[in-house]
């Protein structure tokens, strides 16, 4: 077994979409700005994959001063990271994960989130969790100026 951890913030503003673990929010007023989609979560979990294997952190794999990474859509980054961890007969057993954000309330939505994630790695829902909390309006993040995600993954080495 091998547990990984990872965290990613982005700042928020008018103009820019949103996308939280691979799931659009269109009607949001303010998305994140990122050289790539700014998804958070997939970021977060990327790097809890990545430091599960021994495998670096996303800036290694994909650095935002490559062109190729522009505007790219992470769950695309997270196949690529996937069969890394496929290469190395590693498979996922769980995904916890907490989402810091003011808005927008995700509500129901963190089920959809939850089951798009699952999607993704190609494991139960049951095996995915996706929490949510507010920053209490402290800080940044606390004045809708950003959003966060904390991951903890669980690999079993076959
Ligand atoms: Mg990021």
């Amino acid at each position: 077994m091998r547990i990984g951890q990872g965290y990613d913030i982005h700042r928020l503003a008018e103009g820019n979409s949103l996308v939280i673990g691979g799931v659009h929010f269109e009607d949001s007023p303010v998305g994140t700005v990122a050289h790539s989609d700014g998804d958070v979560l997939l970021h977060a979990l990327i790097d809890a994959l990545l430091g599960a294997a021994g495998l670096g952190d996303i800036g290694d794999h994909f650095p935002p001063s490559d062109d190729r990474y522009k505007d790219a859509d992470s769950s695309d980054l997270l196949r690529e990271v996937l069969d890394l961890l496929t290469g190395r007969s590693c498979r996922i057993i769980n995904v916890d994960s907490t989402l810091f954000l003011e808005a927008p309330k995700l509500g129901s939505r963190k089920a959809e989130i939850r089951h798009r994630v699952a999607e993704l790695i190609g494991i139960p829902a049951d095996r995915v969790s996706v929490k949510a909390k507010t920053m209490e309006k402290l800080g940044s993040i606390g004045a809708g100026e950003a959003l966060a995600a904390s991951v903890t993954v669980l690999l079993s080495e076959l």
